[in-house]
């Protein structure tokens, strides 16, 4: 067992929501495969493998590895350790390695793409859990919201991370979808760990 991820293995989900997360994907594997849209160097992406091999499924994590908004040359979030030598913020080597050391490389499928480009060409296909974590503007998280958000399978979750209601504690864009997802009428509220929010889909 992998879990808790060690604190060296880079990401921004608090083992709290971790174990929350882990615990709907343990349920959601058990209907399909996994979707995380935002894995960054794989810290989340390990809580959902776990449970994917549990059940013999798989996460498709995806992710352009360029960074958010947020990650990049003088942002809040920026690691100067994750610049490749063209000067451009990768973390899939860094993603692999994580996935790598935790011995979950037969359940996690890295798609290296952008939301919009994969939505483009990869149809046809649901999850047992979507979760939502990509960039946090609110033109990404909308895009993500219309490409995958409603993939579903019924019984399935919508998981979304960062969402903050109240303006002062954060950025509002997850919390939009959140709302949007609820008044689609395809998922009732399920539950809530920090700023973890699932929902779960209901046809
Ligand atoms: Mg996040």
């Amino acid at each position: 067992m992998t879990l808790p991820p060690s604190p060296a293995v880079r990401g921004f989900l608090p083992d709290d929501e971790g174990w929350h997360l882990h615990k709907l994907a343990q349920q959601a594997a058990e209907l399909g495969p996994l979707l995380e849209i935002g894995s960054y160097c794989g810290r989340s992406t390990l809580w959902l493998a776990e449970a994917a091999r549990a059940q013999q499924t798989v996460v498709f994590a995806l992710d352009h590895h360029r960074g958010s908004e947020e990650h990049q040359v003088g942002e809040a979030f920026h690691d100067e350790t994750l610049v490749d030598d063209l000067g451009q913020v990768d973390t899939l080597r860094e993603f692999r390695r994580t996935i790598s050391q935790a011995g979950l490389d037969e359940q996690v499928i890295a798609m290296v793409a952008s939301t919009e480009q994969l939505g483009r060409h990869w149809q046809g296909i649901a999850f047992g859990l979507v979760f939502i974590d990509g960039g946090h503007s609110l033109e990404a998280a909308l895009t993500d919201w219309r490409t995958f958000g409603q993939r579903v399978m019924p019984g399935g979750f919508l998981a979304i991370h960062d969402v903050f209601p109240d303006p002062a504690t954060g950025g509002q864009a997850p919390y939009t979808v959140w709302r949007m997802a609820l008044a689609s009428g395809l998922y009732e509220h399920h539950s809530q760990c920090g700023s973890l929010r699932a929902l779960r889909r209901l046809r």
